[in-house]
């Protein structure tokens, strides 16, 4: 028998067992505390278990099982920790599965042995911040058709495997043809789920937050959790969760990435998340057929011009997976056009333009004389005016030719491309990035070769600015407006930051 107390004189453990190792089946101790799992080797030379063999985190712990061994005789009964934690290999911090398998026998019988690894069960799970009594399933939504159409074999291989380590119970539907999911939204009673989470790509994110801003009941409805398992051709939901919770999501092919998004998701950690209240000046004919049809939500990205223009014709590469956007954006750079048009913006704070030549003014006569009404808008607007309005004086206008326009809420709008590395879920504000006319076609290409790390930032022909509120007037009739990667009615388009209104499924950052 292992001398298990001098060590423990000190210690906080929640629980304190002996337990085989399976792999090396030698004997060890194992302590519980609130945030790891630590388990101590047999040293022969003091007769303690006093050498740390295995630190197991709870940030790498997505779950444990107890069970019996296969042999029928077997009275140990066995605890397995289900976790994933970084191996640095070159430094990619990818993450890979680990099973530990931990048996207890110190009774005869198995039913006693069982009974005492429940306690640890329970114990972990309340470790994890789960109540497995009160623990209410996740919808789930899968697009068979999105992206290079992977999203169900990835469900089913990569996903699935980890979610049941996790513990993650839902209920699984299947998406039959665009905006299904919004209508679903409406006849779902969302009180019974934990939460909405998505296989697919943006555009199913996009339609999901617009489902739930459609309901009566919007002001509850806009809360429920939404998360992202990558299944699209833009995936930028899930990269921005990874990112923030500084997880891997550039070096993985999209089958790695569903594995380590389904390890986060698994987490069950829950952020606000600011959305944008975006406002048009227009219609068409599927805009028309919705329920409010000049008033949309955003959780992304808005982009005009050049990156609109790539987003919206690369839409017929999407059998490329996120290569669409590269291919797209080399064609469109070949073809380069300049953008007549207007952008105002209310500046969150201080800033500085690179380029002291752009005018900066204010007061601007505005291009529409007519306007929507702010009657069918559901969100209280804090900034916006109706499009005929002069906007305020804290606003400024820029007017120029301009090559790339992208307002964003979120870091990376796609995984070769983080547009704002200083942006968070809850920040309160978007950045407005722009290129007016006067770069080659060569600087250009420079520059989306830099869009993987940020950096494209700092060239001194992109400015950017931390905004409340922005309005985009385009002054001639050619272009699009891409909105979270849904193209949207053409004409002047405005929107505001609404802060931390909706949450996302996400993952802290957790200390050890
Ligand atoms: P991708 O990244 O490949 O574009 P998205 O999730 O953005 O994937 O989906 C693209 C579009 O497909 C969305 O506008 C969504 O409404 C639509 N959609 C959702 N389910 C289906 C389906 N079963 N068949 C066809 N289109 C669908
Ligand atoms: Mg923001």
């Amino acid at each position: 028998m292992l001398n298990t107390n001098s060590i423990d004189t000190f210690d906080e453990s929640i629980l304190t067992q002996n337990f085989i190792y399976y792999k090396t089946q030698t004997q060890v101790k194992v302590n519980l505390y609130s945030d790891c799992i630590r388990i101590f080797k047999y040293n022969h030379k003091s007769q303690q278990a006093d050498q740390l063999d295995k630190l197991v985190s709870f940030n790498d712990l997505v779950g444990c099982s107890i069970g019996k061994g296969v042999k029928a005789q077997d009275t140990k009964a066995y605890l397995t920790l289900y976790t994933y934690p970084k191996i640095n290999s070159n430094k990619s911090q990818k993450r890979k599965r680990v099973v530990i398998e931990l048996g207890l026998n110190d009774h005869k019988l198995f039913d006693d042995n069982y009974d005492v690894l429940k306690e640890w069960s329970n114990e972990i799970s309340k470790c994890l911040s789960r109540d497995p009594e009160n623990d209410k399933p996740f919808l789930v939504f899968v697009n068979p058709n999105s992206g290079s159409g992977k999203a169900t074999v990835l469900f089913q291989e990569r996903i699935l495997p980890v979610w049941s380590e996790a513990n993650v119970s839902f209920k699984f539907v299947q998406t039959e043809y665009a905006n299904f999911a919004r209508e679903k939204i409406q006849i779902t009673n969302l009180t019974q789920y934990k939460g909405i989470l998505i296989v697919s790509g943006d555009g199913l994110i996009f339609e999901v937050i617009n489902g739930l801003m459609d309901r009566d009941d919007w002001q509850s409805a806009i809360h429920t959790p939404v998360g992202q398992l990558p299944g699209g051709s833009g995936n930028a939901l899930a990269c921005c969760v990874s990112y923030l919770a500084k997880e891997q999501y550039a070096n993985l092919n999209l089958e790695s990435f569903a594995m380590h998004s389904a390890f986060l998701t698994g987490k069950h950690n829950i952020l606000p998340m600011d959305l944008m209240c975006i406002h048009l000046s227009t219609t068409n004919d599927t805009y028309s057929k919705l329920k409010n049809p000049y008033f949309l939500y955003s959780f992304l990205s808005i982009e005009w011009a050049l990156i609109a223009d790539v987003d919206s014709e690369s839409e017929k590469y999407r059998f490329l997976g996120g290569l669409r956007f590269a291919v797209g954006a080399v064609k469109r750079i070949l073809k380069l056009r300049i953008y007549p048009g207007r952008i105002s913006f209310l500046p969150s704070g201080e800033f500085k333009l690179k380029d002291s030549r752009i005018k900066l003014l204010q007061s601007v006569q505005p291009s529409s004389s007519t306007s929507p009404s702010f009657d069918t808008c559901k969100t209280k607007l804090k900034y916006l005016k109706p499009f005929n309005e002069v906007l305020p004086q804290d606003w400024f206008t820029i007017e120029e030719n301009f090559i790339f326009v992208l307002i964003v809420n979120l870091p990376l709008i796609a995984k070769d491309f983080n547009a704002s590395p200083n942006s968070k879920f809850d920040d309160g504000q978007l950045l407005l990035i722009f290129i007016r006319e006067g770069i080659s076609k060569l600087e250009l290409l420079k520059l989306f070769d830099d869009t993987e790390t940020g950096v494209y930032l700092n060239n001194p022909k992109v400015e950017y600015i931390p905004v409340k509120a922005f309005r985009i007037e385009p002054l001639t009739s050619q272009g699009c407006f891409m909105v979270d990667g849904e193209r949207v009615p053409y004409g002047p388009i405005q929107g505001e930051v609404l802060p931390s209104l909706a949450n996302v499924i996400a993952k802290r950052i957790e200390s050890i």
